[in-house]
């Protein structure tokens, strides 16, 4: 974290996952860490996505309903208090979606099927022939979460650089139509890991791609996928010398140890020759065994009280509530819509 920008002042942030599965690995290291030491410092609310969840989802909705106390007990079991965090559902605050539709007019489809990430997702989800009009547009549904909270930071994987650019690109437009500043434009805050590979190192870590190492996996599961890990498959025999270069153990093991020095005396040694993967496997099953365990154990229990997960999420939606009307109201001023 780019500590001394970040504590100068007190920042808005706002991040969010998609309630569409539990959150992984890449999570933890792309957004969940930082987010832990933000809500320190800064004023933080974290958005569950249900409603970006159904954009390509709405056929199979469960997926999303079922999947929503699983991310706040997520949440919670790494460390996130909503004490000093607000909690919020997405589909409670319905001035993100008037905030969509007027943000709706600002941006071109053009410029929506230039956006990276949605292209490669498009073509990921078959979506090449029919794209639903909620999916295509998403971006611009995200910029109403960004602005609709005013926020300053938002802590991301990469693949979300090409929204926060698109949200920007609507601050800019929305403060020209008012003449002033009345929306923030936000900064990205990437980790070292903004886009941990999933085991198999052909794609992100995703919960879409069921490729993901849960952050509630279990031991057993840790294991099986430590085991089908893509390393380097041109280092035969382990006196040979390997290649750490896209071999996901090292990047896990960069991502996920405690100890740097280690991690780079491992890789000169196993450059050099001598080194089996059989031995890096199990120095980083060791590694994420040991991190996941307290973190499964306290999901589980919070998973056995789901009163307390529905109760953090009301009181958190309450609070956004209020905030985002606040912003939905100044934008619609803009437009000259107050007149009631
Ligand atoms: P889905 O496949 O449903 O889109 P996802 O795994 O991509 O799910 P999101 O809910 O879309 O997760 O993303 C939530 C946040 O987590 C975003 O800030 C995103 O950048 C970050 N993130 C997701 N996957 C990774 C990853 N593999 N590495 C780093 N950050 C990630
Ligand atoms: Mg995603």
């Amino acid at each position: 974290m780019d500590s001394k920008q970040d504590t100068d002042k007190k920042e808005i942030v706002l991040t969010g996952d998609r309630a569409t599965g539990a959150l992984h690995l890449g999570h933890y290291v792309g957004s969940l860490k930082q987010r832990v030491d933000l809500q320190a410092i800064h004023e933080q609310t974290i958005l569950v996505a249900d409603m970006q969840g159904l954009t390509d989802n709405a056929h199979n909705p469960r997926k999303v309903s079922s999947n929503i106390l699983n991310v706040v007990a997520d949440y919670l079991a790494v460390g996130i208090d909503p004490s000093k965090t607000t909690i919020c559902l997405q589909s409670q605050l319905p001035a993100l979606a008037e905030l969509t539709m007027y943000y709706s007019n600002l941006v071109t489809i053009s410029r929506l099927e230039r956006n990276p990430t949605v292209k490669s997702e498009i073509q990921n989800k078959g979506f090449e022939r029919s794209i639903p009009a909620g999916f295509l547009t998403y971006p611009i549904s995200q910029a109403a979460d960004i602005t609709g909270f005013n926020a300053t930071l938002v802590p991301v994987g990469d693949d979300q650089l090409p929204m926060l650019e698109q949200t920007n690109e609507i601050v800019r437009k929305v403060n020209t139509i008012a003449g002033r500043i009345v929306l923030n434009e936000c900064r990205p805050l990437l980790s070292n890991a903004s886009r941990l590979p999933s085991t198999d190192g052909k794609n992100k870590m995703s919960k879409s791609m069921s490729n993901a190492i849960n952050l509630g996996a279990t031991e057993k599961e840790i294991s099986a996928a430590i085991k089908s890990i893509y390393t380097d498959p041109n280092h035969l025999r382990v006196e040979d010398p390997g290649n750490i270069k896209g071999n996901v153990v090292f990047t896990y093991l960069d991502a996920f140890h405690p100890d740097e020095n280690y991690i780079s005396q491992l890789k000169e040694h196993y450059q050099s020759g001598g080194l089996g993967d059989g031995t890096t496997k199990k120095i980083l099953e060791e590694c994420l065994q040991d991190m996941l365990r307290p973190i499964r154990e306290k999901r589980t229990e919070f998973l056995h009280d789901k009163a307390q997960l529905v109760d953090i999420l009301v009181k958190g939606s309450q609070i956004s509530r209020d905030k985002t009307e606040k912003v939905l109201f100044d934008v619609k001023d803009i437009f000259g819509l107050n007149i009631l």
